[in-house]
This record gives structure tokens, sequence and C-alpha cells, in this order.
């Protein structure tokens, strides 16, 4: 047995690399990093090819060690050189992503280091840093201090784990579920309709309310559907209100529908995964006027704090509902649980071991402070106003002024049908790969969408954008 013990630690022993062992494969990893950052302006923001690095599989998962360069090689011939590159600036399509450098290291550490950052009793320093995370975007969003909240992978699980604390609060069960009534619109992003799905709330009533001319929710509309649907013997519960549309960045009107949620008694949960961050902008604020009076908010820091993807968070007024949801006290954790001086995220979401993912949000915010994220989301607003200014000049139709940094445009051909052209011209645009852009459908007509994220997206960038649009429209009349 003791021989066998000795053979297997020997055998185990790669492992753990030595301190030489160490640097020479960071020192190649970095070397990979920074060659990336170093071509970072000069790589497309999307890559077409044909084999879609299929050649990874020539490489299959085996008993024995690759050396790092020809590691390093797989993931450069078939990851970083195939589809979008959302570390691109010029990558304007869908919701960018952008990835602060400060945020890489902290995951660094948050690796290296493993703390358990589940369990107040675990790690108490990192449960503090991240409530304080927590703390502070309650704090941008005007909650009071008794708010609570999570730090998620992304938006969809924030929005999954609001609209199951808002089931729970508002006690929707199997006796009144197909009474019960939610009330969202076109323009909701599908993670909410997935959670509402997923958290059992599928045999609810969905009430798609009636939007304005800029796709944000008639208010007025929503309160008489309430009503009407209280006369009815219904069961209203729940608002989903959007704070930046991820089709064309509306802002839904956030004070009406927290006085109406309010006087109804309804839970009103606020998307603001994209758009979020803007309410530290002066014009941003003003816009988001009355996000205060949710109950719970979804924003993403993967998205409007420009970090590397694996970040969003939800925040909850009420932290007993949060809790109430989502806590569980198991036998083998016995040691661990119980009464802390803070709340363990272990209580607040479905997960128990995860990332110390509040490492990558802190470090960031602590070397730069705060000044640098908000002057790059103001130049964000007045790019899409810009864009939006010199894509009429061109001759392209454009909806109404932006409200945050989405624009949506289109072009109306000389001959032949416009739906057809205006895909073709995003074709061309993205086979071209210097920018990234995307499309949507409203009302019933194909439009192209400009979103500008990415805080490596400058003037230079959407000038070379309009350049390429005109370019390609050229061409396509020609
Ligand atoms: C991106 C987005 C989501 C989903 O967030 P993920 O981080 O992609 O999971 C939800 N709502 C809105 C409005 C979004 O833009």
């Amino acid at each position: 047995m003791i021989r066998r013990l000795q053979q297997l630690e020997k055998a185990a022993r790669a492992l753990e690399p030595s301190a030489g062992q160490r640097k020479k494969t960071r020192d190649k990893v970095i070397a990979y990093g920074e060659d990336f950052l170093n071509r970072i302006k000069t790589l497309k923001a999307y890559d077409f090819t044909a084999d879609k690095g299929i050649g990874l599989l020539d490489s299959p998962i085996s008993e024995e060690p690759l050396a790092i360069d020809q590691a390093l090689d797989l993931l450069r011939s078939n990851v970083d050189s195939h589809g979008l590159n959302p570390a691109s600036g010029g990558y304007l399509g869908f919701i960018p992503g952008g990835g602060i450098y400060y945020s890489a290291l902290g995951d660094y550490l948050a690796d290296v280091t493993n703390r358990l950052a589940a369990l107040f009793f675990g790690s108490p320093g990192a449960v503090r840093m991240e409530n304080m995370l927590i703390s502070w975007l309650a704090g941008i969003l005007g909650f009071p201090k008794t708010a609570a909240g999570n730090l998620t992978s992304g938006g969809s699980i924030a929005n999954l784990i609001a609209i199951v604390t808002s089931r729970d609060a508002k006690g929707i069960d199997s006796k009144n579920i197909t009474k019960s009534v939610i009330y969202l619109s076109q323009q909701t992003h599908h993670s909410v309709q997935k959670a509402i799905r997923i958290a059992g709330l599928n045999e609810c009533i969905l009430r798609y309310v009636p939007l304005d001319q800029a796709y944000r929710i008639n208010a007025g509309e929503l309160e008489s559907a309430i009503r009407s649907d209280k006369e009815h013997g219904l069961n209203p519960f729940l608002i989903v209100a959007s704070a930046g549309t991820t089709d064309t960045g509306a802002v839904d009107p956030l004070e009406k529908i927290g006085k109406i949620a309010a006087a109804e008694g309804l839970w009103l949960h606020v998307d603001a995964a994209y758009g979020g961050f803007f309410i530290l902008a002066a014009e941003g604020k003003v816009k988001f006027a009355g996000i205060e009076k949710a109950d719970s908010v979804c924003i993403d820091p993967h998205k409007g704090m420009f970090l590397p993807y694996g970040l969003g968070a939800v925040i909850v007024k009420d932290m007993a509902s949060l809790r109430n949801s989502h806590y569980y006290l198991a036998p083998y954790l016995q040691d661990a649980q119980g009464e802390g001086e803070e709340i363990s995220p272990s209580d607040l979401s479905p997960e128990l071991t995860k990332h110390f993912r509040g490492l990558r949000f802190w470090l960031p915010l602590k070397l730069l402070g705060t000044k640098p994220f908000v002057a790059a989301l103001e130049e964000k607003l007045l790019l899409a106003k810009y864009f939006y200014r010199e894509i009429g000049k061109l001759g392209f139709e454009t909806g109404c002024e932006p409200d945050l940094s989405i624009v949506t445009y289109r072009w109306i051909p000389k001959n032949g049908d416009p739906d057809d052209f205006n895909k073709r011209l995003a074709e061309e645009v993205v086979k071209d790969g210097r920018v990234f852009i995307s499309s949507t459908v409203l009302d019933g007509k194909f439009t192209l969408r400009l979103a500008i994220l990415s805080f490596r997206t400058h003037l230079k960038t959407i000038r070379l954008t309009l350049e390429i649009l005109r370019e390609k429209v050229e061409m396509l009349e020609g």
C-alpha cells in the first residue's frame, strides 16, 4: 500500500509544476497575450474561415502531455482566428464585449489562490469584496443600503434569479399560476422568456404591452392592462421593463412604470444588462430616473463595464426575498453556514462553489478608479449620436435618435427589395471583416444595427464604419 502510494504520488507530480516550469509556461502564455494585444488594432472584428477551427479536434484529449508551444499553436490557429473577435473595437454588432486587461490579472490571481468565495466562513475577505461590489452597484442604482444581490456569470442568470425571487415573493404556486400575469414587451430580451420557462412560470399569462414609436413600453397601456386584468379576476404580479433594449437601446419609462408597479402592488424587474452602466454618465442618469423604484435589476459588468465575459449582476431591494428563494442548509456544511457578519453568495444564488469572480471586477476598479469608465461611457453615447447624424447624411433611413448607444438604420435602394438589399449590405460588411455589424427586424423590416459599447471603439472606428458602409452601398447599387 505504501509503495503504491509512493508510485501514485510520483505519477501525479506533474500537477504541481516547479517554479522553473511555472515561469517557462507563464512567459509563453504572457507572450501570447501580449502578441494578441499588440496586434488588436489590426485584427479583424470577424474572421470568415472555411474550416472554423476544426483542426482542434485533430489533437484529442489523451494520456500524453503536449508542450505549451504546441498548445498555444492549437489555440492560435483554431480558436483565436475564427468567428467574432469581441476584443476588437470594430465589434459593433449584437452587444459588444471588450475585455479590460486588469480583469484578466484578477482572474489569474483568483485562480491561483482559489479562495472559496461562496461562503463567508470559507473566505470572509472574498465575500466582503463581492458584497462591497454589490453595494456599489446598489448605490449607483439608487437602491437602499439594505439591498442585496449576486455576482453572476452573466445577465441571463441574473434575470433568472430575479424572476425566481419575484415568483416566490408574490406567492405564485400551482394554485394560482394560470391566473397570474407577467407584463413585458416584444422588445424584452429573450433571456427573460427563458427564465420564465425555467422558473416554471410558463403557464402564467404573458401580456405583451404595446410600445410607443421609439419601442418603449407605453405606460398608459400597461396601467390599463393591469386594471383590466384585475377586474377580470386575474393576478398581475410582475412587470419586466428594459433599461436599454438589446434591439434599439430604448429605455422604458421607468419612473411611470415604477409608480404603476407600486400603486398596483406588482414586482418590477428592470433588465439593464446592456444599458445599466450608462447611469454613470450624466445623460444616462436622466434617462434612468425611476430605476430606483424597481424591486430587482439585472446589470452586466461584462457589457457596460467592458469586463471580459463572465460577469453579470442582480440587485434585489429586499434581501429577505432573495435569500428566501435561494438559501439552503445542508448537514455537511453545518460548520460553514449560519450567521456571519456578511451574507454569503451561496445563500443568494443557485450556485454553491463558484468562481471568485468579484476579483476581476474589483481589481480594475481599484487600479483605475471609476473616472475612465465614466469617460468611456459618455464617449459611447456621443459616438452613437455622431453615427446617427452622419449615417443620415449619407442618405440612410434612420429611426428615432438613440436613447443610448445603439443606432438602427437601413438603406432604401433605387430598385429592388430593401430587405434583400440590407441583408446583402450586412453580409458584405461582415465579409470585409474590419468592423462587425448585425441586424434585426423592426416592424417587420430588416434593419441594420450599430451597437457601440467596446472601450476600444473610438471616433476613428465609427468613421471607418461609415466609410465601409458608403463603399458597400455604392458597390451594391452599382
Ligand atoms: C445581453 C443581454 C441579456 C443577457 O445577458 P448575458 O450576459 O448575455 O447572459 C439580457 N438582457 C439584455 C437586455 C441584454 O442585452
